[in-house]
């Protein structure tokens, strides 16, 4: 049997498996990576590419704000699509309304410039706006990318500088220092595991469950609207435990393709499209956006996000393992928050200082709870 010794095997290359691959090849080490299916081919693949700060949890938030000072490096890459488009966020309530003076706040504590926009201006911003929507914030400093071939890109750059790629291979179990494949080798070194929703087959003491998402893309037309929309209460949906929920969600792509989401549900493992929440979230859609119904639709897709009880991912050591380490459970934020969660795990792996402060994403907190 071959057996090879890693500073770094990381098991998945999602975006956020690649970015943590890419940040730790740079920081010197000798890496492996491991990936069974496609490189950027999980959820990774099925997302809305939306880099968003959200400001619904104060630790969410911090990690969303760190990712996004270091994703202007990617965004410079043609394959990231950058696009600075900026987040446009719908009141449809009073309730809402009310909310978008301590959402801003929020925002420009964290340092994210956001302005509040009143009812006139969110439709001088955004004309095919339904009427009787009351107003909003937004915030100019989102934008949105293509996530998969940013995994590539990142992928490709360690290889360059000597990470090795083990494509097409399962890691089948962790053993005493390392990993076993399913072709039958074992990679000997630390692990670090970033197999998003898999996650509880190599760690089964770790809680998640898979999220189901869909997602629907038009065909290309003349813009209709200009900034990632989103309603005011999708936050509250993301955080929400409900079994079934949809929340309007609405990109602009740099082709005059428009990408229309969004659904939450736990439970259904089935990736095949649901058309009944398909059919909900398309007319949540209609509400904000009447001329989307003219629009032909040519694409529907499904993804899982990688959930954890709290929301927040999982980053850093594994107690009770020796050298395992996780970046996974990045709910609907993964593509935003990949490259500040790589450059808080590897840090910590070296011993560096890490950024932020970890405790609020240690994985302990979750085996606590399932105590
Ligand atoms: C519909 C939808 C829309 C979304 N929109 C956004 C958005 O707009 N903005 C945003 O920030 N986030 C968004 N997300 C969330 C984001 O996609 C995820 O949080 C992120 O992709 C998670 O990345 P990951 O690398 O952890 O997991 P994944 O992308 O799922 O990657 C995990 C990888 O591990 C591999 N793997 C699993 N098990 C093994 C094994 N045993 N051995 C080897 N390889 C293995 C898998 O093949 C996979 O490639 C969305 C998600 C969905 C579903």
């Amino acid at each position: 049997m071959t057996v090879t010794r890693h500073d770094l095997i990381v098991v998945g290359a999602g975006l956020v498996g690649a970015a943590c691959v890419e940040a730790a090849t740079a920081a010197g080490l000798r890496v492996a990576v491991v990936e069974s299916g496609a490189i950027g081919g999980g959820a990774t693949s099925a997302a809305m590419g939306h880099l968003v700060a959200m400001d619904g949890d104060a630790a969410e938030l911090a990690l969303c704000t760190h990712s996004l000072r270091l994703w202007p490096r990617w965004a410079a890459w043609p394959e990231s699509e950058f696009q600075p488009c900026g987040t446009l966020w719908i009141a449809r309530s009073e309730v809402e309304r009310a909310q978008i003076p301590a959402r801003v706040d929020a925002l420009a504590g964290a340092g994210v410039p956001a302005k509040a926009v009143g009812t006139r201006a969110l439709y001088d911003l955004e004309p095919h706006l339904a009427p009787g929507l009351l107003g909003g914030f937004r915030v100019p400093g989102d934008a949105v990318v293509y996530p998969p071939r940013v995994a590539w890109r990142l992928i490709a750059e360690a290889c360059r500088d000597g990470a090795e790629l083990h494509a097409g291979v399962r890691a089948e179990r962790l053993v005493d220092d390392g990993v076993r494949l399913d072709n039958g080798r074992t990679l000997r070194g630390p692990v670090l595991v970033a197999t998003g929703a898999a996650l509880p087959e190599l760690l089964p003491e770790l809680p998640m469950r898979p999220r189901k998402g869909q997602l629907v893309i038009t065909d290309r037309y003349p813009p209709l609207v200009r900034h990632q929309l989103i309603e005011m209460g999708y936050a509250a949906a993301a955080h929400g435990a409900d079994d079934a929920s949809v929340s309007f969600n609405v990109q602009p792509r740099p082709n005059g393709q428009l990408l229309i989401g969004s659904s939450r549900e736990y439970g259904n493992t089935d990736a095949s499209v649901s058309p009944p929440l398909l059919g909900r979230m398309l007319r949540r859609a209609f509400d904000f956006v009447p001329a989307l119904r003219e629009l032909r639709a040519i694409r529907a897709w499904s993804g899982f996000r990688p959930a954890t009880p709290d929301g927040l991912p999982y980053l850093g050591a594994v107690p009770g393992r020796h050298g395992v380490w996780v970046a996974a459970g990045h709910e609907g934020l993964g593509i935003t928050a990949a490259p500040g969660s790589a450059s808080l795990v590897v840090d910590a792996f070296l011993g560096r200082t890490p950024a932020l402060d970890l405790a609020p994403y240690r994985p302990g907190r979750a085996l606590r709870e399932a105590a």
